[in-house]
């Protein structure tokens, strides 16, 4: 157990507790996507950052939001579901980034504006019901598990290009490229092949079928590995702690597999 990150340098992650400090933290992360995206030759404007908000209380993500956030990643369904309802009084887009079962999709449609971790026919197709039923679209990113870990959602490289061609029978679910956590390692040269197979995934998709994929975006790269990632190629960087603080909660708490 214990994903000791290396690279994440966890005590650094300081607690937002005002407006204020949001900014000064959204501004130091936004000062290192820059520097990343400079460093490998990228424009800015090609990756998003997406904060994500899991654990984080009400009264926090008001704050974040009075920061400037328009849209959070949050990993369960019922915990996004309930904080879309507490704070339906402010413009905020929620995108789910964690696994999700068949039976939970109803909520994902009535109030998501994309997940992030499809990764069974399944679940698309249970999506794709309920989604018609409220008149409403989906971004999607399918999830890859790049890192061969039991501990990771996400479906096995070799199925990807059937269930893209799959997936493009539902009308509601707008495929926008693909989705991975990388390994747990303080090793770069470990985390880094991760990002890369994503990435070669995507560039193999589009030669097969461009019409597969969607713009292709690829989202990788988590506070601890986001600069890595970019480096890669990321598109969408979700990033947590570096805004919100330390979370109080381990992340086997989240990936429970991974024990
Ligand atoms: C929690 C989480 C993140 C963000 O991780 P941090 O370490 O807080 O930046 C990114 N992606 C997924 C899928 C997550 O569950």
């Amino acid at each position: 157990m214990g994903h000791d990150n290396g690279l994440s340098h966890d005590e650094q992650y300081s607690t937002a507790t005002t407006v204020e400090e949001f900014r000064t933290n959204i501004a130091e992360v936004e000062r290192r996507i820059a520097a990343a995206a400079e460093r490998a030759g990228r424009d800015r404007t090609d990756i998003e950052l997406l904060p994500v908000s899991k654990t984080v209380p009400q009264e926090r993500i008001r704050l974040a939001v009075a920061a400037g956030c328009t849209k959070l990643g949050e990993y369960k369904v019922q915990e996004a579901h309930r904080k879309s309802e507490e704070m339906s009084d402010l413009d905020i887009d929620w995108a789910v980034i964690g696994h999700l079962q068949s039976n939970k999709a109803k909520f994902v449609a009535q109030f998501a504006s994309e997940l992030q971790a499809l990764d069974r026919l399944k679940v698309a197709r249970a999506l794709d019901r309920r989604l018609q039923g409220e008149g409403r679209t989906l971004g999607v990113y399918v999830q890859v598990n790049t890192s061969a870990e039991d501990s990771k959602f996400g479906m096995p490289p070799e199925e990807l290009l059937g269930f893209l061609k799959e997936v493009r029978a539902f009308d509601s679910l707008n495929v926008q490229g693909l989705m991975t956590l990388a390994l747990f390692s303080s090793d770069i040269d470990r985390v880094r092949p991760c990002f890369q197979m994503l990435r070669s995934l995507r560039d193999q998709v589009r030669e097969t079928d461009p019409d597969l994929l969607g713009p292709g975006r690829l989202s990788m790269g988590m506070s601890g590995d986001f600069e890595v990632a970019i480096e890669e190629g990321a598109n969408c960087v979700r990033v947590g702690q570096a805004i919100f603080g330390k979370r109080a909660l381990p992340d086997s708490y989240y990936w429970p597999e991974a024990d």
